[in-house]
């Protein structure tokens, strides 16, 4: 028995489990109610994707492995849903690339961020950044602006995974290349990506680790070549491909 009282072998599984981890972190104040709305928004995706990681989803997490280990100053942002359903994951991730984590809220109070970064310390985290707040994306309204100087502000790869639109968009017009992870092939975040991941990112943290691993000793000319070959718009065509027309059997 794990985590939700039912066998890995449960057929939804790890549906039930995303949802337990949703449902705790809503208990422990790290994740908002309107994270609840979200997290529906992308099962149904997952569902039409059949719960697996696509191979254009695959490539996709390859070539943000291959970003984070070029990057002079990677950051990954964790919100409330991240937090509660990938902490320890994104604490590994960060470390098998040498990425910075950052506390990034739509809905920003100080008692989540704190909860959020408490959370991200018992999976192990050293250091989370987010709650100096001391720099601002141009473009947005105050509290959805407030970023780190040292964090986000200061990166030139950012990792975020179900980012809303109008931040993903605004990072990018910062001329900073995002990795976004987010279910839906035609959000705004996806559509702005250099990299979009089309993927759940329960499945897709531990994929991006993997990659990087393997990456990790390989030559600059190769994790070049990784991103290079890597075509965006033909990533979310095969995503919204298998969404619309996939085999559920
Ligand atoms: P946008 O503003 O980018 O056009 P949106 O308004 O749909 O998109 P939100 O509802 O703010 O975005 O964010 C939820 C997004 O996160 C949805 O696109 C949903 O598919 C995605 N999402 C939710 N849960 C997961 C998950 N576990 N893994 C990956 N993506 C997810």
């Amino acid at each position: 028995m794990s985590e939700v009282d039912v066998p890995e072998s449960h057929p939804r599984y790890e549906s039930l489990l995303t949802r337990h981890r949703i449902e705790a972190g809503v208990e422990k104040g790290i994740t908002s109610k309107q994270g609840l709305i979200a997290q529906g928004r992308g099962e149904a995706f997952d569902y039409l994707l059949g719960e697996q990681t696509i191979p254009s989803a695959d490539r996709a997490a390859r070539a943000a492995a291959a970003h984070l280990l070029l990057a002079e100053k990677p950051v990954l942002s964790v919100n409330g849903n991240v937090a509660a359903l990938v902490p320890g994951e994104m604490v590994e991730l960060a470390e098998t690339t040498g990425a910075e984590i950052e506390v990034n809220l739509f809905n920003r109070t100080e008692t989540r961020m704190e909860a959020i970064a408490d959370h991200l310390r018992d999976h192990g985290a050293d250091e989370v950044k987010g709650l100096t707040a001391d720099a601002r994306i141009p473009g947005l309204d105050h509290e959805r602006a407030k970023v780190d100087a040292d964090g986000i502000y200061a990166a030139d790869v950012v990792l975020v995974p179900l980012e809303d639109g109008d931040r993903a968009k605004a990072l990018a017009e910062m001329g900073k290349t995002e990795l976004v992870i987010d279910l839906n092939p035609q959000s705004r975040s996806t559509q702005t990506a250099a990299v979009p991941i089309v993927d759940n990112i329960i499945r897709s943290i531990p994929n991006i680790s993997k990659h990087a691993r393997d990456l990790t000793n390989a030559p600059e000319a190769d994790l070049a070549d990784c991103i290079e070959t890597f075509d965006a718009s033909e990533a979310l065509e095969a995503a919204e491909k298998r969404i619309r027309q996939g085999d559920l059997s």
